[in-house]
């Protein structure tokens, strides 16, 4: 347990600690002047998210965490996995692999969906080091210095901090219960008078509203991606962990083989994000370029842990694991929403996500005018921890909102967390309060 002086010491990490660039060693303003830095690094701006998991690291107070995106610890088939890797790896899981990923994975995905809404096509599939990699990759092939990139308002910054490493110029469209306003999206591209090379969507279950893209705005983007030629982005980690709801059809599903759909997917959310294993479906003609792009990175994605994930789902074990996580996820969702209503009642808005991970907080009533990046620094000292709004906008938006993660923790520690995050916010009100604009677009 912390003493009163550690305390304190946690209570001065203010979100300014949560670097969105590096700011050791050789990076930062000061590295500029005496290294010949590329100019590229002013579009390199980092991630307040992943910075958290450091920070967090560095505390040694007890702190519920609602800030990251990752499966529990108690969720995640640590031992199974640990007993299939002293089964299956051998000498070839120790060696380079092929760039486009290891055939006995890419079988396993194909095998492991094709009774499924979504079946995947061997020729489509490129694995790649996460969800990231993919990401990286589109921007890479799509992007130049000046083009204009659609992301969701809020988003998921890491995403638009790569269009951003490539130059993009950001174009931020308001999300509400129904996922991206398509409506808005339409006026948007008539004022920037040109017209997007991306369209950077996270259909189902966004992070971080939690909100879902409709159907009718599913097809209307592909109309729309169409008469502009640009690309739709499609980053669905979550898609497979509905828990409430209908499902509703990809935009691989509304069109088959379109070569402006280019999917991200990753085994970090479904399985366990330290693996680094995630694919891309894409348009089988891009797989030159993609490979090429891949081989200078990183040549072939963990070979190792290719093998194990293709072995997990070989087993049948993740349709297994991905039933227990849809469950798990149900109750702890319902358990953070209750504790919410029982404990912070008016003052806060909530989104209703049907699965995921992500819950997004608009404050308001007595609530209103707190500085949800000063709540962060508060609640970090009363042992809770969120991510700020405006960490989840490239324009630093949404000082009136913060993302919770509810997957991460059981019920009864969400419960506790909960309760520390109302004190945490009594704290906040009894400040003089920082007027914030208002209105986070993603709340009902
Ligand atoms: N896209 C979204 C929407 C995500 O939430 C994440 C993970 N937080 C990623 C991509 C990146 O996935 P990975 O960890 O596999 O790189």
């Amino acid at each position: 347990m912390r003493t009163t002086d550690e305390g304190t010491a946690a209570m001065l990490t203010t979100v300014d600690s949560l670097p969105t660039r590096p700011t050791a060693g050789l990076s930062g303003p000061s590295a500029s002047g005496l290294l010949p830095l590329a100019r590229r690094g002013d579009g390199l701006v980092g991630s307040v998210i992943d910075s958290s998991t450091s920070l967090l690291a560095a505390q040694s107070h007890d702190i519920v965490r609602f800030a990251m995106g990752a499966p529990a610890a108690d969720v995640t088939p640590a031992r199974l996995l640990t007993s299939i890797a002293a089964e299956v790896w051998d000498e070839s899981s120790f060696t380079y692999g092929a760039t486009e990923g290891e055939p006995r994975l890419i079988q396993a995905l194909v095998e492991d969906s094709a009774d499924g809404p979504q079946p995947v096509h061997p020729e489509r599939v490129v694995i790649t080091s996460g969800g990231m990699q993919g990401l990286d990759i589109a921007f890479k092939l799509f992007v130049d210095p000046g083009d204009l990139v659609v992301v969701e308002s809020p988003t998921y910054t890491n995403g638009s901090a790569t269009a951003l490493s490539y130059g993009a110029d950001l174009l931020e469209v308001p999300v509400d219960a129904d996922g991206m306003d398509v409506e808005r999206l339409e006026d948007a591209v008539a004022g920037a008078r040109r017209t997007p090379k991306v369209i950077y969507t996270i259909p189902n279950f966004q992070n971080p509203s939690g909100v879902t893209l409709s159907l009718s705005r599913r097809r209307r983007l592909l109309e729309l991606a169409h008469r502009w030629g640009s690309v739709i982005l499609d980053d669905d980690p979550y898609g497979s962990l509905r828990f409430a709801g209908q499902h509703i059809p990809g935009f691989g599903q509304l069109s088959p083989h379109d070569p402006l759909v280019f999917s991200v997917r990753t085994f970090s959310k479904i399985l366990a994000p330290g693996l680094r294993v995630g694919w891309v479906d894409a348009d089988p003609r891009l797989h030159p370029l993609l490979i090429s792009a891949k081989q200078a990175m990183d040549t072939c994605t963990n070979v190792p842990n290719q093998h194990l994930v293709a072995e997990f789902i070989r087993r049948g074990e993740l349709d297994e694991h991905l039933a227990m996580l849809r469950r798990e996820y149900r109750s702890r969702k319902q358990a953070m929403t209750e504790a919410l209503a029982d404990q912070l009642g008016d003052g806060i808005a909530t989104t209703d996500p049907q699965g995921g991970f992500f819950l997004w907080v608009t404050l308001r009533g007595p609530n209103a005018g707190i500085d949800s990046r000063r709540l962060f620094e508060i609640a970090l000292a009363a042992g809770v921890a969120l991510i700020p709004g405006t960490a989840l906008s490239p324009s630093h938006r949404f000082a009136d909102a913060f993302r919770l993660c509810f997957a991460s923790c059981s019920p009864r520690r969400t419960r506790v967390g909960v309760r520390r995050l109302a004190r945490a916010l009594d704290q906040a009100r009894d400040e003089a309060p920082t007027r914030t604009p208002a209105g986070s677009a993603a709340t009902r």
